[in-house]
């Protein structure tokens, strides 16, 4: 009998392991889950949590009814260390995990594994900026997130406060963006702007609110990834104009290429590119923390610390990357990993936002100060699902076929991703802006010039992206139950 433990039960852990639940299925091989929240949460409609137009309840759904039916043994825990060579007299690998839940907060145990699949996803490190977080790892008092589904809910109680402050006739100021200059998932903020927007039209507000946009995006449209170049009407349009225009016909302000180094009550103070200083004042601000790897530690046989063998300075856990590409001129698509194997462990994966990325995608920038302003290469739902569906047919393979190496890839240079960013959750009121993007990491050699396929690089604003949003809503939430059909579903 072997065991395969994943690590986080998110978008691409929860993939994993209902994959694995059903391949694994009448075999001797089990399947656990190390997960600390009780509840599945479906974060992009988050978004709409954070405007008002969602409850808690129909983004998230309990975990431990889907796990008892999908051959899962799931605990309510979060992993506190790896020791990939097991202990003195006992060469099986562990994990370290500690109760958040089942009845048994705070306990320890050791679970034993042949195969580790860690999908922990991101630290939301507020830390990073004074002012952000509260000093102890947790979103400060000054701005709102719509990171979690329960920040969501108060960065709608703050909101519904200002909608009524402006009702008595007050003007506000609304800042949204990103908190630090290495932040990723600009989407998830750029969408939540434009939702806001709509909301304050809806209310009768709008002309009492000023907008305004903070990114450490060099130029707007950038999302992580250098910009893209999307095929619209026989022509290659960039996302710079794509954005710019979307923000000019909805009277946003932006502010580019920031730093935002330190947030007080009201006011966010930020560095840019060129060295100058500022500071934004606000009502209202979601600022989005920049991400980490979790902390996870990792222990040799003797005790000694690998944390760093395992996991890169940034907390993410190394696999098949190349780490080594050096200067942004040296920089290739074969950089990235395919396997997603750990190679000094072979038996342990990561996926999702939890395995380290060798590089950027977007080209690094810094001010005259020194201080990096560039944003992070985002790992979102569609690919991080994609990873973790991919890494469980290789773990299947190696566990019921005795397959020496990984039989499945999922790279991010040799992937797609779809992004829905809605405005407006009606369904004749709303918008979108649908994008697809292959690859997500441009390949140069492969499609020069723009780097990707053109084919299917493609932007469209309008009502039936709305649906489209709308749509993906239901359907995700039907798969990750594990509903009637669920494996017919794309990832
Ligand atoms: C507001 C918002 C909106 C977004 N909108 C979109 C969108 O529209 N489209 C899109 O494609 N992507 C979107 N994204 C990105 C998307 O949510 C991520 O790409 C995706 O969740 C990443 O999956 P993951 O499995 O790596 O991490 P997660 O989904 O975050 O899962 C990580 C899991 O690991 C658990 N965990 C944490 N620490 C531990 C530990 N020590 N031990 C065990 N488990 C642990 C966590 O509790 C969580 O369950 C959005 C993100 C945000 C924040």
């Amino acid at each position: 009998m072997a065991r395969v433990v994943v690590l986080g039960g998110g978008v691409s852990g929860h993939t994993a392991a209902s994959f694995l639940g059903k391949w694994l299925k009448g075999s001797e091989h089990e399947v656990v889950v190390v997960t600390p929240n009780s509840k599945w949460n479906w974060i992009p409609s988050n978004i709409w949590v954070g405007v008002g137009e969602m409850s808690k309840e129909e983004v998230t759904f309990d975990l431990a009814p889907v796990y008892e039916k999908g051959n899962v043994d799931y605990r309510q825990a979060k992993a506190i260390s790896i020791h990939p060579e097991g202990k003195e007299g006992e060469d099986k690998p562990f994990v370290t995990v500690e109760y958040t839940g089942q009845g048994k907060e705070g306990d320890s145990e050791e679970i034993s594994y042949d195969y580790l699949i860690n999908a922990t996803g991101p630290k939301l490190n507020f830390d990073a900026t004074p002012g952000l977080g509260n000093g102890s790892g947790q979103l400060g008092d000054h701005t709102v997130s719509v990171c979690t589904a329960d920040h969501a809910i108060h960065a709608s109680h703050e909101l519904n406060a200002c909608i009524e402050r402006m009702k008595k006739g007050e003007n506000l100021k609304f800042l949204v963006g990103t908190g630090h200059g290495m932040c990723t998932c600009q989407g998830a903020a750029f969408e939540y702007i434009f939702n806001i927007e709509h909301v304050l039209k809806d209310a009768g507000v709008r002309d009492k609110a000023e907008l305004t946009w903070i990114s450490n995006e060099s130029f707007l449209g950038d999302f992580g990834m250098g910009g893209i170049h999307v095929g619209m009407g026989g022509y290659a349009s960039s996302s710079k104009i794509f954005a710019e225009s979307l923000y000019a016909e909805r009277g946003l302000e932006w502010i580019i290429g920031a730093h935002v180094n330190k947030v007080e009550e009201g006011k966010a103070s930020y560095e840019l590119l060129d060295g100058t200083k500022g500071e934004a004042e606000f009502d209202f601000a979601m600022l989005i923390p920049p991400f980490a790897g979790v902390g996870l530690k990792a222990t040799a046989k003797d005790g000694s610390d690998i944390t760093d063998t395992v996991f890169a300075p940034n907390g993410f856990m190394k696999v098949d990357a190349n780490y080594g590409a050096g200067a942004y001129e040296n920089w290739k698509a074969s950089d990235w990993p395919r396997t997603l194997q750990n190679p000094t462990y072979k038996n342990m994966f990561a996926v999702g936002i939890a395995f380290a990325p060798p590089h950027p995608i977007s080209k690094p920038m810094s001010s005259p100060n020194g201080t990096p302003i560039t944003p992070t290469p985002p790992r979102t739902g569609m690919p991080s699902a994609m990873m973790g569906k991919a890494v469980a047919a290789s773990v299947r393979d190696m566990m019921l076929d005795g397959a020496a190496e990984p039989t499945h890839t999922a790279c991010m240079s040799e992937m797609g991703a779809a992004c829905v960013a809605s405005a407006g959750k009606g369904v004749f009121s709303g918008t979108a802006a649908a994008m697809t993007v292959y690859p997500i990491v441009p390949d140069f050699e492969k499609y020069p010039g723009v780097g990707r396929d053109m084919n299917g690089t493609t932007g469209e604003i309008g009502l039936a992206a709305h649906w489209v949003k709308h749509l993906l809503h239901f359907v995700f939430m039907w798969k990750a139950q594990l509903k009637p059909g669920w494996t017919l579903i794309p990832e």
